[in-house]
Protein backbone atom coordinates (compact mmCIF):
# COMPACT_ATOMS: atom_id res chain seq x y z
CA UNK A 1 0.00 0.00 0.00
CA UNK A 2 3.51 2.03 -0.03
CA UNK A 3 6.00 2.52 -2.38
CA UNK A 4 9.24 4.37 -2.08
CA UNK A 5 12.15 4.28 -3.91
CA UNK A 6 15.69 5.82 -4.03
CA UNK A 7 18.96 6.58 -6.25
CA UNK A 8 21.97 7.65 -5.24
CA UNK A 9 21.60 7.90 -1.69
CA UNK A 10 24.73 7.28 0.38
CA UNK A 11 23.06 4.71 2.41
CA UNK A 12 19.71 3.96 0.39
CA UNK A 13 18.17 1.56 3.37
CA UNK A 14 17.55 3.05 6.38
CA UNK A 15 16.19 6.17 4.33
CA UNK A 16 13.73 3.82 2.29
CA UNK A 17 12.77 2.30 6.00
CA UNK A 18 11.97 6.14 7.19
CA UNK A 19 10.18 6.60 4.71
CA UNK A 20 7.91 3.63 4.75
CA UNK A 21 7.50 5.15 8.50
CA UNK A 22 5.68 7.85 7.19
CA UNK A 23 3.72 5.55 4.59
CA UNK A 24 2.47 3.15 7.58
CA UNK A 25 -0.92 5.00 8.11
CA UNK A 26 -2.03 4.01 5.24
CA UNK A 27 -2.48 1.18 6.31
CA UNK A 28 -0.42 -2.58 5.21
CA UNK A 29 0.28 -6.50 6.92
CA UNK A 30 3.90 -7.09 5.95
CA UNK A 31 6.93 -4.78 3.93
CA UNK A 32 9.77 -5.35 2.44
CA UNK A 33 13.03 -3.74 0.84
CA UNK A 34 15.52 -4.45 -2.30
CA UNK A 35 18.80 -2.67 -3.00
CA UNK A 36 21.69 -3.43 -5.43
CA UNK A 37 24.75 -4.73 -4.06
CA UNK A 38 27.38 -4.95 -6.28
CA UNK A 39 25.30 -4.97 -8.95
CA UNK A 40 23.25 -8.08 -7.81
CA UNK A 41 19.53 -7.30 -6.15
CA UNK A 42 19.52 -8.30 -2.10
CA UNK A 43 16.36 -8.19 -0.45
CA UNK A 44 14.78 -8.17 2.88
CA UNK A 45 11.25 -9.01 3.47
CA UNK A 46 9.40 -9.22 6.78
CA UNK A 47 5.23 -9.97 7.38
CA UNK A 48 3.50 -7.64 10.12
CA UNK A 49 4.79 -4.49 11.60
CA UNK A 50 7.97 -2.76 10.13
CA UNK A 51 9.32 -3.87 13.31
CA UNK A 52 9.92 -7.02 11.84
CA UNK A 53 11.49 -5.91 8.78
CA UNK A 54 13.74 -3.67 11.11
CA UNK A 55 14.73 -6.31 13.68
CA UNK A 56 15.68 -8.60 10.11
CA UNK A 57 17.70 -5.93 9.01
CA UNK A 58 19.50 -5.45 12.19
CA UNK A 59 20.59 -8.65 12.11
CA UNK A 60 20.90 -8.96 7.99
CA UNK A 61 22.45 -5.37 7.16
CA UNK A 62 21.03 -4.32 3.82
CA UNK A 63 23.71 -2.50 1.97
CA UNK A 64 23.54 -0.18 -1.43
CA UNK A 65 23.09 3.21 -2.77
CA UNK A 66 20.38 2.42 -4.72
CA UNK A 67 16.80 0.39 -4.06
CA UNK A 68 12.89 0.11 -3.29
CA UNK A 69 10.71 -0.60 -0.91
CA UNK A 70 7.14 -1.68 -0.16
CA UNK A 71 4.28 -1.58 2.51
CA UNK A 72 1.71 -4.35 1.32
CA UNK A 73 -1.79 -4.59 1.96
CA UNK A 74 -2.67 -8.08 0.36
CA UNK A 75 -5.29 -8.45 -2.44
CA UNK A 76 -3.76 -11.46 -3.72
CA UNK A 77 -2.23 -14.23 -1.93
CA UNK A 78 -1.71 -14.23 2.14
CA UNK A 79 0.12 -11.51 3.84
CA UNK A 80 3.28 -13.53 4.05
CA UNK A 81 6.77 -12.97 4.12
CA UNK A 82 6.86 -15.19 1.03
CA UNK A 83 4.17 -13.38 -0.17
CA UNK A 84 5.65 -9.88 0.40
CA UNK A 85 7.25 -7.39 -2.16
CA UNK A 86 9.36 -6.86 -3.71
CA UNK A 87 9.05 -9.51 -6.59
CA UNK A 88 11.60 -10.66 -9.07
CA UNK A 89 14.31 -12.52 -10.65
CA UNK A 90 17.71 -12.33 -10.26
CA UNK A 91 17.02 -9.57 -13.15
CA UNK A 92 14.37 -7.39 -11.65
CA UNK A 93 13.13 -6.17 -8.54
CA UNK A 94 9.21 -5.18 -8.15
CA UNK A 95 7.48 -3.39 -5.45
CA UNK A 96 3.47 -2.64 -6.39
CA UNK A 97 0.54 -0.89 -5.26
CA UNK A 98 -3.16 -2.31 -6.42
CA UNK A 99 -4.32 -4.86 -8.89
CA UNK A 100 -3.24 -6.31 -11.97
CA UNK A 101 -6.78 -7.64 -12.83
CA UNK A 102 -5.29 -9.94 -16.41
CA UNK A 103 -2.80 -11.63 -13.57
CA UNK A 104 -3.76 -14.88 -14.58
CA UNK A 105 -3.49 -14.89 -18.24
CA UNK A 106 -0.50 -13.23 -18.43
CA UNK A 107 0.90 -15.72 -15.43
CA UNK A 108 -0.17 -18.21 -17.92
CA UNK A 109 1.65 -17.07 -20.80
CA UNK A 110 4.57 -16.62 -18.99
CA UNK A 111 4.37 -19.95 -17.22
CA UNK A 112 3.99 -21.24 -20.73
CA UNK A 113 7.09 -19.34 -21.99
CA UNK A 114 9.11 -21.44 -19.40
CA UNK A 115 8.67 -18.96 -16.16
CA UNK A 116 8.44 -20.53 -12.75
CA UNK A 117 6.21 -18.35 -10.12
CA UNK A 118 7.43 -18.23 -6.56
CA UNK A 119 4.30 -16.74 -5.35
CA UNK A 120 0.66 -16.07 -4.85
CA UNK A 121 0.73 -12.84 -5.97
CA UNK A 122 -1.14 -10.81 -8.85
CA UNK A 123 2.03 -8.90 -8.78
CA UNK A 124 4.75 -11.20 -9.26
CA UNK A 125 3.34 -11.42 -13.05
CA UNK A 126 4.75 -7.82 -13.11
CA UNK A 127 8.21 -9.09 -12.55
CA UNK A 128 8.09 -11.88 -14.86
CA UNK A 129 6.81 -9.45 -17.46
CA UNK A 130 9.68 -7.47 -17.50
CA UNK A 131 12.00 -9.74 -17.11
CA UNK A 132 10.65 -11.63 -19.91
CA UNK A 133 11.79 -8.81 -21.86
CA UNK A 134 15.14 -8.46 -20.34
CA UNK A 135 15.78 -11.64 -21.35
CA UNK A 136 15.22 -11.14 -24.71
CA UNK A 137 17.78 -8.58 -24.50
CA UNK A 138 15.53 -5.52 -24.27
CA UNK A 139 17.07 -2.82 -22.69
CA UNK A 140 15.58 -1.52 -18.67
CA UNK A 141 13.27 1.13 -19.86
CA UNK A 142 12.27 -0.65 -23.18
CA UNK A 143 11.48 -3.88 -21.11
CA UNK A 144 9.37 -1.81 -18.88
CA UNK A 145 7.46 0.12 -21.34
CA UNK A 146 6.99 -3.24 -23.02
CA UNK A 147 5.93 -4.91 -19.57
CA UNK A 148 3.68 -1.76 -18.95
CA UNK A 149 1.51 -2.07 -22.27
CA UNK A 150 0.32 -5.44 -21.24
CA UNK A 151 -1.13 -4.33 -17.66
CA UNK A 152 -4.84 -4.09 -17.02
CA UNK A 153 -5.57 -2.98 -13.95
CA UNK A 154 -4.58 -0.19 -10.96
CA UNK A 155 -1.11 -0.05 -10.25
CA UNK A 156 2.01 2.26 -9.27
CA UNK A 157 5.28 0.50 -9.78
CA UNK A 158 8.74 0.67 -8.70
CA UNK A 159 11.20 -1.50 -11.01
CA UNK A 160 15.40 -1.94 -9.67
CA UNK A 161 17.48 -3.26 -12.58
CA UNK A 162 20.63 -5.77 -11.51
CA UNK A 163 23.59 -3.79 -13.39
CA UNK A 164 21.99 -0.86 -13.16
CA UNK A 165 23.08 1.07 -10.09
CA UNK A 166 21.42 4.32 -9.92
CA UNK A 167 18.18 3.50 -11.93
CA UNK A 168 14.51 3.22 -11.07
CA UNK A 169 11.92 3.32 -13.09
CA UNK A 170 8.63 3.67 -12.03
CA UNK A 171 5.15 3.74 -13.13
CA UNK A 172 1.45 5.39 -12.03
CA UNK A 173 -2.17 3.81 -13.43
CA UNK A 174 -5.10 4.44 -10.70
CA UNK A 175 -2.86 4.32 -7.89
CA UNK A 176 -0.31 7.68 -6.78
CA UNK A 177 3.18 8.20 -7.50
CA UNK A 178 5.65 11.36 -7.19
CA UNK A 179 9.37 11.91 -8.05
CA UNK A 180 11.70 14.19 -5.33
CA UNK A 181 14.40 15.73 -6.60
CA UNK A 182 17.32 15.63 -3.88
CA UNK A 183 20.88 16.61 -4.16
CA UNK A 184 22.80 13.82 -6.38
CA UNK A 185 19.95 11.93 -4.83
CA UNK A 186 16.43 11.67 -6.49
CA UNK A 187 13.32 9.84 -4.62
CA UNK A 188 9.88 7.78 -5.56
CA UNK A 189 7.24 7.88 -3.39
CA UNK A 190 3.24 6.82 -2.81
CA UNK A 191 2.88 10.95 -1.49
CA UNK A 192 4.72 13.92 -1.48
CA UNK A 193 4.28 13.35 3.15
CA UNK A 194 6.29 9.88 2.63
CA UNK A 195 9.40 12.04 1.06
CA UNK A 196 9.18 15.36 3.71
CA UNK A 197 12.28 15.44 5.38
CA UNK A 198 14.20 14.05 2.04
CA UNK A 199 13.13 16.56 -0.64
CA UNK A 200 10.17 19.23 -0.97
CA UNK A 201 10.78 19.70 -4.47
CA UNK A 202 8.33 17.48 -6.15
CA UNK A 203 7.11 16.25 -9.34
CA UNK A 204 3.61 14.33 -9.57
CA UNK A 205 3.63 11.95 -11.91
CA UNK A 206 -0.34 12.22 -14.57
CA UNK A 207 -1.92 9.17 -14.74
CA UNK A 208 -0.44 6.55 -17.19
CA UNK A 209 2.76 8.35 -16.66
CA UNK A 210 5.94 6.33 -16.29
CA UNK A 211 9.44 7.71 -15.33
CA UNK A 212 13.00 6.34 -15.52
CA UNK A 213 14.89 7.88 -12.61
CA UNK A 214 18.59 8.47 -12.17
CA UNK A 215 20.60 9.86 -10.51
CA UNK A 216 20.70 13.15 -12.70
CA UNK A 217 17.14 13.40 -12.68
CA UNK A 218 13.66 12.35 -13.98
CA UNK A 219 12.69 11.75 -18.06
CA UNK A 220 8.65 11.20 -18.03
CA UNK A 221 7.29 9.19 -20.73
CA UNK A 222 3.22 9.18 -21.23
CA UNK A 223 1.10 5.71 -21.91
CA UNK A 224 2.23 5.86 -25.27
CA UNK A 225 5.79 6.45 -24.69
CA UNK A 226 5.76 9.78 -25.61
CA UNK A 227 8.56 12.29 -23.63
CA UNK A 228 6.65 14.27 -21.58
CA UNK A 229 7.38 17.31 -19.04
CA UNK A 230 5.77 17.34 -15.81
CA UNK A 231 6.51 20.45 -13.54
CA UNK A 232 8.63 20.05 -10.01
CA UNK A 233 6.95 22.60 -7.96
CA UNK A 234 8.20 23.09 -4.31
CA UNK A 235 5.62 21.53 -1.11
CA UNK A 236 4.35 23.59 2.00
CA UNK A 237 6.99 23.23 4.64
CA UNK A 238 5.04 20.96 6.96
CA UNK A 239 4.84 22.78 10.76
N1 LIG B 1 -2.13 -6.74 -5.19
C1 LIG B 1 -0.83 -6.73 -4.61
C2 LIG B 1 -0.66 -7.83 -3.59
O1 LIG B 1 -1.61 -8.35 -3.09
C3 LIG B 1 -0.42 -5.36 -4.01
C4 LIG B 1 -1.28 -4.93 -2.85
C5 LIG B 1 -0.88 -3.54 -2.32
O2 LIG B 1 -1.35 -2.54 -2.90
O3 LIG B 1 -0.11 -3.46 -1.35
O4 LIG B 1 0.42 -8.20 -3.29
Amino acid sequence: CGIVGVVGCKCATPVIFDALRRLEYRGYDSAGIATLVDGRIERRRAAGKLDNLAALLEREPLAGVTGIGHTRWATHGAPTENNAHPHGTERVSVVHNGIIENFEELRRELEQAGHVFTTETDSETVAQLVDFHLARGLSPRDAAFAALRRLEGAYALAMLFAGHDGLVIGARHGAPLVVGYGEQEMFLGSDSLALAPLTRRIAYLDDGDWVVVTRDGAEFFDASGERVERAVRTTALIA
